[in-house]
Order: structure tokens, then C-alpha cells, then sequence
């Protein structure tokens, strides 16, 4: 992406081996221009035909054109739903407000998006290992893919603060499990180490195979909206794959005349891991890894791989970079879900910096806004659990919903039932 070598497809490589730089998937737009319209992703729809059934391969000319389908790791993915929110919209303080819930992949995350393609090229290089460092979502997901396709899935976890569900995916779907005793950002760079010489595929967002099938989020979400394009379009930012692949994939919508213009994206991270948020303040001349802490485990990130992606999107979609605080993220996650949707904290950024910058005044009431929800309720339980109950450390349950326990005897049980005044929220 920097200094413009080139390298065919075929081979086992990440980043630049002349400036080091990251790697982007080049597609030929001016053959794409002539040969594929809005019809032909619009008759796939519904289809029962692999790949094309996959919400990622879909959009398989923008995704990995000339790759066999006889290669394809599919579950199939994607096909999530776009929730209007009306309730939240008016918490946020704007009319229209879409959420696209990732969470309803088959792992329960996005990654599912990134780890088909990911596989999927695995498959094309022979490889038989693949492997990756991760929080915990890109484990689960890793682990399920690597199973379909036959391979050994490798997954290095921290060894602390990682959300049951997705190591119990990870377990489950039959991966070796590696717990070690460093943060994620360390692993990452032992997974890559590792991988090297051991000739393991290593299947992190610095693959960009991965995300390409990210990018699909972005296409799907505007063939929903019919090819209408939304004003904004807010994500959380952890190592900033995501980010990257939405710039992309609307850059190269807008390139093909699919979209008459770029929608902004505004991407939120935590206060606690906020290094391109930090770095947004100075206008990108500015730019410091740091330790992370947040209590949405899936953007503990400190020194995310792809901010020099991520600040490309923010360019190319004339976006934002807002950081929400732990408390925020809580009690906005606390509110999807009591709308019967639910995610995983993470995804509570989307909402809380959709907030927070309507206060601030940059995303104005009458746009329309389109929150990605990252992750599935299910992913972390003892944070919901621990919120309800008041036990997570340092924040308040503004929106709680508390256990009540009770004898097996009537006159307790219409203590509690009888109606009452509530305030609801
Ligand atoms: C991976 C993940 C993120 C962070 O996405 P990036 O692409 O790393 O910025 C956010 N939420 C959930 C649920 C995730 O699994
Ligand atoms: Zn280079």
C-alpha cells in the first residue's frame, strides 16, 4: 500500500519485503467497471447456490475473482440483518438509525467474514496450519474454518480477561489452544514469529485476505439499504481491520460508480486503547502504541496492525476517530440488548459514539446512521452478568435489570410480580 510493488497472489507473504509496508489486494476495477452492475449481486440474493448463498462471496468479483469455488471455505457466511432502531435512535439523538448485527455470523462475530477468505487462500497455497494471536473472536472463528477446511487451527490467547464463550469456541470447534502470559499485542508478534519457522499461515488481520471478506459488510449493508448510501457509518476500532476493509470496500464501490458518494466513517475506540484516537488529535503526524485496558476485551488493543489502513479510510471517507469510556460502552450495550438485539461490549461503541458525536455536533440529527454490532451477546456473559448485578469494577449499572431471587411460595413471588411503578428506560 505504500510503495506500490507488486506480488502475484501465490505467495506465503504479509507485508512489503522492500518498505515493510502492509499489503493490499488489487482488484482490476477498469475490467470490474465493464462487467459486473448492481444486477449482478441483486440476482444472487436468496440463491441456495454455493458460494454465491455466502453474504462475503456474494460479491465474489470484489472479493477474490479467479479463486476456484472448488476452494471456497464457506459456512456460509454473512446474510446478517439491518435492524432499524427506533428507540435507540432517540437515545443517540438521530431520526434514522440502522444497526447491522454482525453477531449473527455462524461464530458470532465479523471475523467469519475475513476468516473465509482467509481460509480460503490457505487453501489456494497449500498450506496445511494456520494460526493467529487474538482477543478471542478470531480464535473461535479460526478454529470453526480450520476445521472445515481439514487444517490445524493454532490460536494464541492472553492469559487473562478473555471472554468464556469464544475460549470455549476455540476448545470446542477443536483448535490447539495456547494460553501465554502476555497481552495480545506481544502475541501477535510470537505468532508471526512463530509462524515463520514453522511454515504456519498466520490468519491475523495483517492477512489481507482477511479483509477482503471484511469488506463485505460494507457491500452487503447497501444492497440492504438498496444502494442508497447512508451518511455515516460508525464501527468500533480495536486492530483496525475492520476500519480498513470498510474504507476499502467503499472506495472501490465509489471507483466502480456502484455509489454516487462516500458515506463518512467514524470509527470509536475505547478510551482506554485509543492509540488512533490519540493520534486523529494531531492530524496522523502523530503516533504512539501504548498498554491497553478496556472492559470490551475484543479492542484491548494497544498496538493495532492496521492504523496506517485505518488512516487511509479516514482520509478516503473524510471520517472521524471519537473514543467512548468503559462506562459509556457498558450502558450502551445494556440498551441494545434490552431492545431484544444485543451484542458483545465491544459493539457498544458504535451506539456510545454515535452519541457522543451527535452532542458534539458532527453527525447531525437528520443523517442517516448505520452502527455495526461486531459481536453476539452470547460472546461474554460475566460482563452482562456483571454489570446487572453491579459487579463490574469501576462501572455503575445505569440500566440494570437485577436478579431478584425468591422462597417457592406464592406470597414472595406476588411481592415481586404484583405490579408496581417501574422507571423504564
Ligand atoms: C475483532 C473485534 C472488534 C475489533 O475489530 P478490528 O477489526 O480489530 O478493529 C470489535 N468487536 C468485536 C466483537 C470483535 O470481535
Ligand atoms: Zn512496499
Amino acid at each position: 500500500m505504500d510503495c506500490g510493488q507488486q506480488y502475484p497472489v501465490n505467495v506465503v507473504i504479509y507485508t512489503c519485503e522492500r518498505c515493510g509496508g502492509l499489503l493490499d489486494l488489487c482488484h482490476d476495477l477498469d475490467t470490474l467497471r465493464q462487467t459486473i452492475t448492481h444486477d449482478t449481486f441483486d440476482q444472487r440474493l436468496g440463491t441456495l447456490e454455493a458460494p454465491y448463498n455466502s453474504g462475503v462471496w456474494r460479491y465474489k468479483e470484489l472479493i477474490y475473482p479467479n479463486v476456484s469455488n472448488d476452494l471456497i471455505v464457506s459456512r456460509p457466511e454473512g446474510n446478517t440483518n439491518l435492524y432499524r432502531a427506533p428507540k435507540l435512535a432517540q437515545w443517540a439523538g438521530v431520526e434514522t438509525l440502522y444497526l447491522k448485527h454482525e453477531g449473527e455470523n455462524p461464530t458470532g462475530s465479523f471475523k467469519d467474514r475475513g476468516m473465509t477468505g482467509g481460509l480460503t487462500q490457505a487453501r489456494v497455497l497449500g498450506m496445511k496450519r494456520v494460526a493467529c494471536a487474538s482477543t478471542g473472536n478470531t480464535s473461535a472463528s479460526l478454529a470453526a474454518y480450520a476445521a472445515i477446511a481439514g487444517l490445524e487451527g493454532i490460536v494464541f490467547f492472553q492469559n487473562k480477561d478473555i471472554a468464556l464463550g469464544k475460549l470455549a469456541q476455540a476448545i470446542a470447534y477443536g483448535a490447539t489452544a495456547i494460553q501465554i502470559s502476555a497481552d495480545f499485542d506481544r502475541n501477535l508478534e510470537l505468532v508471526r514469529e512463530v509462524a515463520q519457522a514453522l511454515d504456519i499461515y498466520v490468519l491475523n488481520s495483517v492477512n489481507p485476505f482477511r479483509l477482503e471478506g471484511q469488506k463485505s459488510i460494507m457491500f452487503e449493508t447497501i444492497q440492504q439499504l438498496r444502494w442508497q448510501v447512508p451518511d455515516w457509518i460508525v464501527c468500533p476500532g480495536g486492530n483496525l481491520g475492520n476500519s480498513s476493509a470498510f474504507g476499502k470496500a467503499l472506495h472501490e464501490l465509489y471507483e466502480l460508480g456502484f455509489i454516487d458518494r462516500m458515506p463518512r466513517l467514524a470509527i470509536i475506540q475505547a478510551a482506554g486503547a485509543n492509540p488512533l484516537y490519540r493520534s486523529y488529535q494531531t492530524n496522523f503526524t502523530e503516533y504512539e502504541p501504548m498498554h491497553a485496558e478496556t472492559v470490551a476485551s475484543a479492542i484491548k488493543i494497544g498496538s493495532p496492525v492496521n492504523a496506517r489502513k485505518a488512516m487511509r479510510t479516514i482520509r478516503w471517507t473524510n471520517g472521524v476517530v471519537e473514543q467512548v469510556t468503559d462506562q459509556e460502552i457498558m450502558d450502551a450495550k445494556a440498551l441494545i440488548d434490552r431492545q431484544g438485539i444485543g451484542c458483545e461490549p465491544a459493539s457498544g461503541c458504535s451506539l456510545a459514539g454515535v452519541r457522543k458525536l451527535v452532542d458534539a455536533g458532527v453527525i447531525k440529527s437528520n443523517e442517516t446512521v448505520v452502527g455495526i454490532l461486531t459481536g453476539h451477546i452470547l460472546k461474554d456473559p460475566e460482563a452482562t452478568i456483571d454489570y446487572h448485578d453491579g459487579d463490574l469494577k469501576g462501572i455503575t449499572a445505569t440500566y440494570p435489570n437485577r436478579l431478584h431471587r425468591s422462597e417457592p411460595n406464592v406470597d414472595m413471588l406476588r411481592a415481586i410480580l404484583e405490579p408496581h411503578e417501574t422507571a423504564s428506560a
